[in-house]
Protein backbone atom coordinates (compact mmCIF):
# COMPACT_ATOMS: atom_id res chain seq x y z
CA UNK A 1 0.00 0.00 0.00
CA UNK A 2 1.33 3.95 -0.74
CA UNK A 3 0.96 6.05 1.71
CA UNK A 4 0.74 9.54 1.20
CA UNK A 5 1.68 12.24 3.82
CA UNK A 6 0.65 16.19 3.64
CA UNK A 7 3.35 18.82 4.35
CA UNK A 8 1.56 19.74 6.91
CA UNK A 9 -0.11 17.41 9.58
CA UNK A 10 -0.11 16.97 13.45
CA UNK A 11 1.20 18.41 16.47
CA UNK A 12 1.09 22.73 15.89
CA UNK A 13 3.33 24.85 17.44
CA UNK A 14 1.02 25.76 19.98
CA UNK A 15 0.20 22.15 20.96
CA UNK A 16 4.08 21.23 21.07
CA UNK A 17 5.10 24.38 23.16
CA UNK A 18 2.60 23.31 25.46
CA UNK A 19 3.79 19.53 25.58
CA UNK A 20 7.03 20.69 25.85
CA UNK A 21 6.49 23.11 29.26
CA UNK A 22 4.25 20.61 30.41
CA UNK A 23 7.36 18.04 30.12
CA UNK A 24 9.69 20.29 32.07
CA UNK A 25 7.18 20.85 34.35
CA UNK A 26 7.22 17.12 35.44
CA UNK A 27 10.79 17.00 35.72
CA UNK A 28 10.92 20.06 38.04
CA UNK A 29 8.15 18.95 40.16
CA UNK A 30 9.66 15.43 40.78
CA UNK A 31 13.24 16.92 41.67
CA UNK A 32 10.88 19.85 44.06
CA UNK A 33 9.03 16.31 45.75
CA UNK A 34 5.73 18.53 44.97
CA UNK A 35 2.42 17.40 42.95
CA UNK A 36 2.15 18.20 39.66
CA UNK A 37 -1.13 18.97 38.56
CA UNK A 38 -2.59 19.37 35.25
CA UNK A 39 -5.42 22.26 35.01
CA UNK A 40 -7.80 20.17 32.59
CA UNK A 41 -6.38 18.17 29.67
CA UNK A 42 -2.98 19.88 28.54
CA UNK A 43 -4.33 19.27 25.05
CA UNK A 44 -7.21 17.19 23.40
CA UNK A 45 -5.94 14.12 23.18
CA UNK A 46 -6.22 10.94 25.08
CA UNK A 47 -3.15 9.55 24.45
CA UNK A 48 -0.97 12.75 25.56
CA UNK A 49 -2.70 12.90 28.75
CA UNK A 50 -2.09 8.98 29.81
CA UNK A 51 1.08 9.05 29.31
CA UNK A 52 1.56 11.87 31.48
CA UNK A 53 -0.89 10.70 34.22
CA UNK A 54 1.06 7.50 33.88
CA UNK A 55 4.13 9.52 35.21
CA UNK A 56 2.25 10.52 38.39
CA UNK A 57 1.01 13.96 37.43
CA UNK A 58 -2.53 14.67 38.69
CA UNK A 59 -5.49 16.24 36.58
CA UNK A 60 -7.53 18.42 38.33
CA UNK A 61 -10.89 20.66 37.16
CA UNK A 62 -11.03 23.01 39.75
CA UNK A 63 -8.90 25.30 42.57
CA UNK A 64 -9.94 23.28 44.87
CA UNK A 65 -8.22 20.08 44.22
CA UNK A 66 -4.50 21.27 44.16
CA UNK A 67 -2.65 21.54 47.15
CA UNK A 68 0.11 23.89 48.03
CA UNK A 69 3.00 23.45 47.39
CA UNK A 70 2.77 22.59 43.98
CA UNK A 71 3.11 22.94 40.45
CA UNK A 72 -0.01 23.54 38.22
CA UNK A 73 0.25 23.54 34.13
CA UNK A 74 -2.62 25.58 32.56
CA UNK A 75 -3.62 23.50 29.65
CA UNK A 76 -3.19 24.68 26.21
CA UNK A 77 -6.80 26.25 25.82
CA UNK A 78 -6.25 28.45 28.72
CA UNK A 79 -8.80 29.01 32.13
CA UNK A 80 -10.72 31.44 33.46
CA UNK A 81 -8.91 34.74 35.02
CA UNK A 82 -10.82 33.60 38.48
CA UNK A 83 -9.28 30.49 38.57
CA UNK A 84 -5.90 31.63 37.83
CA UNK A 85 -6.16 34.35 40.46
CA UNK A 86 -7.50 31.30 42.64
CA UNK A 87 -4.56 28.70 41.93
CA UNK A 88 -2.05 32.09 42.29
CA UNK A 89 -3.45 32.81 46.12
CA UNK A 90 -3.37 29.58 47.17
CA UNK A 91 0.44 29.63 46.80
CA UNK A 92 0.70 27.12 43.66
CA UNK A 93 3.48 27.58 40.93
CA UNK A 94 1.68 28.82 37.53
CA UNK A 95 2.99 26.85 34.65
CA UNK A 96 1.10 28.37 32.03
CA UNK A 97 0.68 26.62 28.70
CA UNK A 98 -2.04 28.27 26.84
CA UNK A 99 -1.18 28.76 23.49
CA UNK A 100 -0.12 32.15 22.38
CA UNK A 101 -3.19 32.31 20.11
CA UNK A 102 -5.57 31.78 22.54
CA UNK A 103 -3.34 34.62 25.01
CA UNK A 104 -3.67 36.92 22.62
CA UNK A 105 -7.35 36.32 22.32
CA UNK A 106 -7.76 36.56 26.06
CA UNK A 107 -5.60 39.81 25.63
CA UNK A 108 -8.27 41.42 23.24
CA UNK A 109 -11.36 40.61 25.40
CA UNK A 110 -9.62 42.21 28.48
CA UNK A 111 -8.49 45.14 27.31
CA UNK A 112 -11.40 45.81 24.63
CA UNK A 113 -14.22 48.60 25.39
CA UNK A 114 -17.32 47.88 23.61
CA UNK A 115 -19.78 45.24 24.25
CA UNK A 116 -18.06 41.70 23.82
CA UNK A 117 -19.32 38.31 22.17
CA UNK A 118 -17.37 35.54 21.96
CA UNK A 119 -18.23 32.83 18.82
CA UNK A 120 -17.43 29.39 19.54
CA UNK A 121 -18.87 25.65 20.87
CA UNK A 122 -20.58 26.24 24.33
CA UNK A 123 -18.88 24.55 26.72
CA UNK A 124 -15.59 23.90 25.21
CA UNK A 125 -12.32 24.64 27.01
CA UNK A 126 -11.15 27.54 24.87
CA UNK A 127 -14.61 29.39 24.86
CA UNK A 128 -14.56 28.72 28.57
CA UNK A 129 -11.45 30.40 28.99
CA UNK A 130 -12.51 32.90 26.72
CA UNK A 131 -15.72 33.91 28.52
CA UNK A 132 -13.61 34.29 31.49
CA UNK A 133 -11.39 36.53 30.16
CA UNK A 134 -13.97 39.35 30.34
CA UNK A 135 -16.26 40.42 32.81
CA UNK A 136 -19.16 39.43 30.08
CA UNK A 137 -18.98 38.86 26.75
CA UNK A 138 -22.14 36.87 24.32
CA UNK A 139 -21.68 33.59 24.07
CA UNK A 140 -22.72 33.27 19.35
CA UNK A 141 -22.75 29.69 18.81
CA UNK A 142 -24.72 29.81 15.52
CA UNK A 143 -26.83 32.37 13.65
CA UNK A 144 -30.45 31.92 15.79
CA UNK A 145 -28.12 33.42 18.72
CA UNK A 146 -28.00 36.28 17.23
CA UNK A 147 -31.03 37.58 18.53
CA UNK A 148 -29.16 38.00 21.56
CA UNK A 149 -27.92 41.13 20.06
CA UNK A 150 -29.07 44.32 19.66
CA UNK A 151 -28.75 45.91 15.86
CA UNK A 152 -26.91 49.58 16.25
CA UNK A 153 -24.43 48.38 18.63
CA UNK A 154 -21.18 48.03 17.76
CA UNK A 155 -20.04 44.91 19.20
CA UNK A 156 -16.53 43.29 19.13
CA UNK A 157 -15.27 39.85 20.17
CA UNK A 158 -13.28 36.78 19.10
CA UNK A 159 -13.92 33.79 17.75
CA UNK A 160 -12.92 29.99 18.87
CA UNK A 161 -9.67 29.34 17.08
CA UNK A 162 -10.70 25.54 16.09
CA UNK A 163 -13.95 27.07 15.10
CA UNK A 164 -15.66 25.87 11.87
CA UNK A 165 -15.32 28.42 8.80
CA UNK A 166 -18.47 27.48 7.41
CA UNK A 167 -20.48 27.73 10.37
CA UNK A 168 -18.14 31.36 11.48
CA UNK A 169 -19.42 32.42 7.59
CA UNK A 170 -23.22 31.64 8.00
CA UNK A 171 -22.93 33.73 11.29
CA UNK A 172 -20.97 36.99 9.86
CA UNK A 173 -23.61 36.55 6.84
CA UNK A 174 -26.80 36.12 8.96
CA UNK A 175 -25.49 39.61 11.35
CA UNK A 176 -24.75 41.37 8.67
CA UNK A 177 -28.49 40.76 7.07
CA UNK A 178 -30.33 41.29 10.66
CA UNK A 179 -28.08 44.85 10.15
CA UNK A 180 -26.01 43.29 13.48
CA UNK A 181 -22.40 45.47 13.91
CA UNK A 182 -19.61 42.48 14.66
CA UNK A 183 -16.16 43.31 14.23
CA UNK A 184 -13.96 40.53 14.81
CA UNK A 185 -10.88 41.09 16.32
CA UNK A 186 -9.09 38.12 14.97
CA UNK A 187 -10.08 34.54 12.99
CA UNK A 188 -9.44 30.66 13.41
CA UNK A 189 -6.32 29.73 14.08
CA UNK A 190 -3.57 28.98 10.67
CA UNK A 191 -2.90 25.92 12.35
CA UNK A 192 -6.01 24.20 11.91
CA UNK A 193 -6.26 25.79 8.35
CA UNK A 194 -3.25 24.78 7.08
CA UNK A 195 -4.01 20.79 7.67
CA UNK A 196 -6.91 21.32 5.69
CA UNK A 197 -5.20 23.09 2.93
CA UNK A 198 -2.33 20.31 2.54
CA UNK A 199 -4.52 17.52 3.30
CA UNK A 200 -6.77 18.80 0.25
CA UNK A 201 -3.95 19.22 -1.88
CA UNK A 202 -3.20 15.17 -1.64
CA UNK A 203 -6.60 14.33 -1.74
CA UNK A 204 -6.53 13.65 -5.40
CA UNK A 205 -3.63 11.27 -5.51
CA UNK A 206 -4.85 8.70 -2.94
CA UNK A 207 -8.27 6.38 -2.64
CA UNK A 208 -9.24 6.88 1.00
CA UNK A 209 -7.68 9.43 4.03
CA UNK A 210 -7.28 8.58 7.47
CA UNK A 211 -7.27 11.36 10.05
CA UNK A 212 -5.40 10.50 13.20
CA UNK A 213 -6.42 12.01 16.47
CA UNK A 214 -8.85 12.16 18.84
CA UNK A 215 -12.56 12.65 18.32
CA UNK A 216 -12.57 14.99 21.81
CA UNK A 217 -10.49 17.06 19.41
CA UNK A 218 -12.08 19.98 18.17
CA UNK A 219 -9.69 20.39 15.41
CA UNK A 220 -9.52 17.29 14.60
CA UNK A 221 -13.06 16.89 13.73
CA UNK A 222 -12.41 19.94 11.52
CA UNK A 223 -9.89 17.74 9.50
CA UNK A 224 -12.25 15.22 9.55
CA UNK A 225 -15.06 17.07 7.94
CA UNK A 226 -12.43 18.62 5.21
CA UNK A 227 -11.66 14.69 4.66
CA UNK A 228 -15.21 13.95 4.22
CA UNK A 229 -15.40 17.21 1.75
CA UNK A 230 -13.41 15.05 -0.59
CA UNK A 231 -15.64 12.95 -1.22
CA UNK A 232 -13.04 9.79 -0.87
CA UNK A 233 -13.92 7.17 1.90
CA UNK A 234 -12.48 9.28 5.10
CA UNK A 235 -11.71 7.68 8.80
CA UNK A 236 -10.98 9.29 11.92
CA UNK A 237 -8.63 6.80 13.57
CA UNK A 238 -7.44 7.48 17.46
CA UNK A 239 -4.67 4.59 16.97
CA UNK A 240 -3.40 1.96 15.11
CA UNK A 241 -5.34 -0.83 16.48
CA UNK A 242 -8.56 1.48 15.42
CA UNK A 243 -7.89 1.36 11.64
CA UNK A 244 -11.12 0.10 10.18
CA UNK A 245 -10.08 -3.51 7.83
CA UNK A 246 -11.98 -2.07 4.95
CA UNK A 247 -8.98 0.54 4.79
CA UNK A 248 -6.64 -2.23 3.97
CA UNK A 249 -8.29 -2.68 0.68
CA UNK A 250 -6.96 0.84 -0.95
CA UNK A 251 -4.02 0.74 -2.89
CA UNK A 252 -3.33 4.34 -1.52
CA UNK A 253 -3.90 5.81 1.28
CA UNK A 254 -3.69 9.48 2.22
CA UNK A 255 -2.52 9.96 6.36
CA UNK A 256 -3.12 13.42 7.96
CA UNK A 257 -3.31 14.31 11.75
CA UNK A 258 -4.96 16.76 14.07
CA UNK A 259 -2.80 19.38 15.94
CA UNK A 260 -3.16 17.55 19.38
CA UNK A 261 -2.13 14.05 17.59
CA UNK A 262 1.40 12.90 18.53
CA UNK A 263 4.06 11.96 16.48
CA UNK A 264 4.38 8.28 18.15
CA UNK A 265 0.72 7.88 16.84
CA UNK A 266 0.93 8.59 13.72
CA UNK A 267 4.15 6.69 12.75
CA UNK A 268 2.06 3.31 14.38
CA UNK A 269 -0.83 3.63 12.13
CA UNK A 270 1.65 4.38 9.53
CA UNK A 271 4.42 1.36 10.39
CA UNK A 272 0.79 -0.93 10.34
CA UNK A 273 -0.32 0.48 6.62
CA UNK A 274 3.15 0.08 5.09
CA UNK A 275 3.18 -3.75 6.82
CA UNK A 276 -0.26 -4.61 5.66
FE1 LIG B 1 -2.78 27.12 19.35
FE2 LIG B 1 -3.88 26.90 16.95
FE3 LIG B 1 -2.52 24.89 17.95
FE4 LIG B 1 -4.89 25.50 19.00
S1 LIG B 1 -4.51 24.75 16.91
S2 LIG B 1 -3.02 25.04 20.12
S3 LIG B 1 -4.84 27.72 18.77
S4 LIG B 1 -1.67 26.91 17.40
Amino acid sequence: MKVVIPEIYGFCRGVRGAIEKAERALVEASEKEVPCYFYGDIVHSRAVMENFLSKGAMRIGNPDEARAPGIVIIRAHGIPDKERSELVAKGLTIVDATCPVVLHSQLLLRTENHPLFVIGNSGHSEVVSLLGSCSSAILIERPSDLVKLRPGVDYHGVVQTTFSLTGLESILKSAEEMGISMHLLNSVCHASMERRAALSAISGSVDAIIVAGDSISRNTLELWKAAEATEKPSFLVPDANAIPGEVFSFDSVGLTAGASCPDTLIEEIKRRLLDA
